[in-house]
């Protein structure tokens, strides 16, 4: 099989906060006003995100407020604007973790909780799980106080679009969900997001949330929220949030595999993201992309795909944003 791969970016220093919008489109398939349009909601989390460093919270404050801000923009695969499954529903899927006590916490396959990454967050405060899923999450969430919404919320138009295709593709016999290089293939169907984070005091911080895959089973459960796979944080390594085929990713265990890299073959994070990424996902025959930010501040992308949404911003306050391979 040839498989295309693609540079990572150079790394950059001084980060503290990083973020991804999931895999973007061909360059061909983004219009200029939907270019723009997904470089601001990316700039916005990065200055929600840093605002909360600014105000002395902690990486998992910044983590928490950047990928809120994408979850409420209905152009990412995340909350608002998450994809459809099968049967044309929206099943949402987030985790947090925190890399000094290794704390963490995920909820998969909720349809009514408005910020998935606030009750992964309310998961790891406030009560003694790690891990909690469909009604049992949203019962928490709800006892939590946390915002409640119809499953009409999550609905847009764009998304719904695409399931359509897909069930239209599906009677004409021509099988499952697009793949990431086909000519269909549009931002909508990818766009999980994400975020790590590096505060004051050397914590790092890692989280994800995604609508999963357009035309998943229900019930079928990703990377974002699975601990190791989706996302990882170790004080002693680095932050990694991961986007992508979610299967490949949950066998490959990527974010703790470049962790472990680094932890016991002494390699750097960029080196350790590039491994996993361009070598044996690549290999496998998996698509996608990890961001990782390491306990010096160093901040890495890999993804052997055509683009990824992006951006970092650093302690004095410069943010950059990249949709593609440039
Ligand atoms: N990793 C997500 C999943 O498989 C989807 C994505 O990142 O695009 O659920």
């Amino acid at each position: 099989m040839t498989v295309q791969t693609r540079a990572a970016d150079q790394p950059m220093d001084d980060v503290v906060l990083g973020i991804h919008g999931g895999i973007s489109p061909r360059r061909q398939d983004l219009s200029p006003e939907e270019d723009q349009a997904v470089r601001a909601v990316l700039t916005e989390a990065l200055r929600a995100g840093k605002a909360k460093l600014d105000a002395g919270g902690s990486s998992l404050d910044a983590v928490e407020a950047a990928i809120r801000i994408m979850e409420d923009s209905p152009l990412l695969n995340a909350g608002k604007g998450a994809v459809f499954t099968c049967d044309g529903r929206n099943e949402l899927d987030a985790s947090i973790m925190e890399g000094t006590a290794k704390r963490a916490g995920a909820v998969a396959g909720v349809t009514v909780i408005r910020n998935p990454i606030t009750a992964a967050r309310a998961v790891m405060d406030k009560s003694p799980h790690v891990l909690l899923v469909g009604r049992g999450a949203e019962i928490f969430a709800t006892q939590q106080g946390l915002d409640i919404v119809d499953p009409a919320y999550f609905w847009t138009e764009a998304r719904w679009r695409e399931i359509q295709r897909l069930w239209e593709a599906e009677k004409q016999g021509q099988g499952a969900a697009p793949a990431p290089d086909d000519a269909d293939h549009k931002p909508q169907e990818y766009s999980t997001v994400g975020a790590v984070a590096r505060d004051a005091e050397g914590r790092l911080a890692a989280g994800t949330s995604t609508g999963g895959r357009t035309g998943k089973a229900f019930g079928r459960i990703g990377d974002s929220p699975i601990l190791g796979a989706g996302t990882y944080a170790d004080d002693a390594a680095a932050a990694i949030s991961c986007t992508g085929h979610g299967e490949y990713f949950i066998r490959l265990a990527v974010s703790h595999e470049i962790v472990a890299q680094m932890k016991y073959r002494g390699v750097s994070v960029g080196a350790a993201a590039d491994d996993v990424i361009q070598r044996q996902l690549t290999a496998a025959g998996g698509k996608g992309a990890a961001i990782a930010l390491d306990r010096a501040g160093r901040f890495v992308t890999s993804y052997n795909t055509e683009g990824l949404f992006r951006g970092a911003i650093t302690k004095s306050g410069e943010a950059t944003v990249r949709l593609f391979g440039d």
